[in-house]
């Protein structure tokens, strides 16, 4: 067992010092995520039982065959991108095209990314697809998307979207809010549109944003993200777990590469997202899918040998502990336990997520 702290990512759609409490540091900028696992993108640095660094990075010790999941501690102060991540197949395959022709670089690593995103805050986001009509309610409301809602309407998303992209203008996208209220959505939806707008002027994805399911999840409430699934994470903070992948494929809400093409092809029409309306202490477990995650608050649980677990602190104490001893974590430090490391025991007051990789 090794105890790790977050790799910090400064994305400019962070919080400002929004992951302080976990990450031990005050930066005076954005803090969007903590990394806890073995990518290359934001290796996890070990520390002592004081937390101090030792020098050594997770990724020395273990490879992403010992470590499958990579972990992260998110503060969205402004929507993410409107993204979706590429499944197990095309990520390796797309990976392979790439390095043999020197293409622009769509894929960071050849992994399936499917997420899972739980709420520490209330946490909203666009998630999966909204109902056609009232997607197309909205669209109408905005000058010139006769086409594109023709499109929409008749089944031929890709058409829908690529319209939609061409569309996009800073008096469109200013025109969202209006047009999701006329369409008769609820105020917090036509909030969520305003914070498109305000943010992402003229944005070339911010047409598309109708098209996405909006969902506000309560603390300890999660929604599972499998590959093929668009979506763009509005505002809060949370815990997300995901295969140990970087492979994000843009279409909008953003200052980085949108691959148009590559998106399209890897959209998976009819694919919905799973909610889980559960509260702190319940087993979340989504189907098909490669993790387990338990949001604890007090008590102790047994976590079984036989799987990669991470104990990640969120607030209070927890100790971990098994046959060889015990740690105690302070927040934002977790615990990697190795598949064959023995049982091992988390006593928590506070809030601590154990999370587990299943076999697929
Ligand atoms: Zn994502």
């Amino acid at each position: 067992m090794l105890i790790v702290r977050g790799a910090i990512k400064d994305y400019d759609w962070g919080i400002v010092d929004g992951l302080e409490r976990w990450s031990n540091r005050t930066t005076g900028g954005p803090q969007a995520e903590l990394w806890f696992g073995v990518h290359p993108g934001g290796p996890s640095p070990v520390v002592d039982s004081d937390g101090v660094p030792t020098g050594e990075l997770l990724a020395d010790r273990f490879d992403v065959e010992a470590i499958p999941l990579l972990v992260k501690l998110l503060a969205a102060a402004r929507p993410l991108s409107v993204q979706l991540h590429p499944t197990r197949q095309r990520a390796r395959d797309g990976w392979e095209a790439q390095r043999q022709e020197g293409s622009p670089p769509v894929f960071s690593d050849p992994f399936e990314k499917t997420e899972m995103l739980v709420a520490l805050d209330p946490f909203e986001a666009f998630v999966g697809w909204r109902d056609i009509r009232e997607a197309a309610a909205v669209l109408r409301g905005i000058d010139g998307t006769e086409e594109a809602v023709a499109a929409l309407e008749a089944g031929r998303l890709g058409e829908a979207i690529r319209l939609l992209l061409d569309l996009a203008s800073d008096e469109r996208v200013a025109a969202l809010p209006a047009a999701a209220s006329a369409a008769g959505l609820p105020p917090e939806q036509v909030e969520a549109y305003a914070i498109v707008a305000e943010n992402y002027p003229g944005d070339q994805g911010g047409l598309l944003t109708p098209l996405l399911a909006y969902l506000k999840l309560e603390p300890g409430q999660a929604v599972y993200v499998p590959a093929g699934l668009p979506h763009s994470y509005i505002r809060g903070t949370g815990l997300e777990v995901m295969t140990s992948s970087d492979n994000v494929i843009r279409l909008g809400l953003t200052s980085k590469a949108v691959f148009v093409d590559h998106a399209i092809e890897a959209l998976i029409p009819g694919l919905q997202p799973q909610f889980m309306p559960t509260t702190h202490g319940d087993l979340i477990w989504p189907i098909d899918s490669p993790f387990v995650v338990r949001v604890h608050r007090t008590g102790t649980e047994r976590i079984q040998q036989g799987s990669y677990r991470i104990v990640l602190l969120i607030e209070g104490e927890a100790t971990v502990a098994s046959e060889f001893g015990e740690i105690v974590l302070s927040p934002g430090t977790a615990a990697v336990i190795a598949s064959d490391d023995p049982d091992n025991y988390v006593t928590s007051n506070g809030l601590v997520a154990i999370i587990q990789s299943t076999e697929r």
